[in-house]
């Protein structure tokens, strides 16, 4: 591949191919409350939970294989954190002949408590160990010094520690637009504070929110390079209940087209600092609660295509990044 490969990173730091357990700690969100107008204008209120810890997730939309043994897995959500380890191990188990796992607080805002309940959940969990890494994601306003001293201090416990932050785009105007309810600098102060706490930083963008340009997907290329150690790049997916299915509904806003995210995607990475480690490179929406884009392949299609393109434009990672 012409860029930085998670798996590959991963086989090389433990020796062996690890996956991660989703976990939704039922954390909940403070940009979901009522003052903040409900969340960000994307969002449909799954906090991103792992298909495999959601009952009823069929359609999945990329893959029908991994729909079909999501189906058989018959988890649940909202489970104990203990039972969806279990379940989880299972089914990576049975789908991918998995050995080694990472402990993934994926769903919402997984730093939105009071540091000793923080500290009762990440340890309930880590007790199903072992586990090669403690995985936490969350918003850039949710973090503090007491919080980040506790993440940290499982580093002792020879775990390796990654925080997960959404920036979604280095702009304060579609920030605000898209109701994120924290603005840039907020991003760069949490993500520094992350990086002086010795953690693994990885940053969540979408190329494609309304009216941004190449120039947009530049800034915050430049952004994600000044702290990050890897980066989850997604297309704009328009999900149902969501406050953009109504505006895309109304031709309010407008998505890229395959072509065009191909285009921003490969820039994106052109631009990166060339060690950065790509955790993602498409949306995966699944199919029922999707509204837009139908149209684009799944996850292994859009790397051929994505490669593919780099080759023939000859460019690599890095090949376009500019210090700043
Ligand atoms: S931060 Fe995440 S969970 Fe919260 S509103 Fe935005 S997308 Fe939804």
């Amino acid at each position: 591949m012409r860029w930085k490969v998670y798996s590959d990173y991963l086989r090389k730091r433990f020796g062996m191919s690890v996956f991660r357990i989703g976990v939704d700690a039922s954390f909940s969100c403070p940009n979901r409350t009522k003052e903040r107008m409900g969340g960000c204008a994307f969002c449909d209120g799954t906090g991103a939970v792992a298909v495999y810890q959601r009952s009823g997730e069929g359609g999945f939309h990329h893959d029908a294989e991994y729909n079909r043994a999501v189906a058989e897995s018959k988890v649940g959500y909202h489970q104990d954190i203990r039972e969806q380890i279990t379940k989880g191990k299972e089914f990576l188990r049975r789908r991918y002949g998995a050995e080694a796992y990472s402990i993934y607080f994926q769903s919402f805002s997984n730093t939105y408590a009071p540091v000793f309940k923080l500290k009762e959940v990440y340890d309930e969990a880590l007790r199903e160990g072992p586990f090669k890494e403690l995985i936490i994601s969350t918003r850039p306003d949710c973090l503090d010094d007491e919080k980040l001293s506790l993440i940290s201090s499982y580093k002792e416990k020879g775990l390796d520690v990654e925080i997960e932050l959404g920036l979604q785009s280095a702009n304060d105007d579609t920030l605000r637009y898209i109701n994120r309810g924290h603005d840039v600098a907020c991003y760069i102060d949490a993500a520094r504070k992350v990086k002086e706490y010795g953690l693994f930083l990885s940053t969540h963008v979408i190329l494609g929110l309304p009216g941004e340009t190449d120039d947009d997907f530049k800034r915050t290329a430049n952004v994600v390079n000044a702290y990050s150690d890897a980066v989850k790049i997604h297309n704009l997916d328009i999900a149902g209940g969501t406050r953009f299915q109504y505006e895309y509904e109304h031709g309010m806003i407008r998505l890229l087209t395959l072509d065009e995210y191909i285009q921003a995607v490969e820039l994106f990475i052109a631009r990166l600092r060339p060690d950065i480690i790509i955790q993602r490179l498409i949306s995966e929406t699944p199919s029922h609660r999707l509204i837009a884009p139908r149209d684009f392949p799944d996850k292994s299609k859009f790397i051929r295509l994505l490669d593919a393109k780099m080759e023939a434009d000859g460019l690599m990672e890095g090949s376009l990044y500019e210090k700043t």
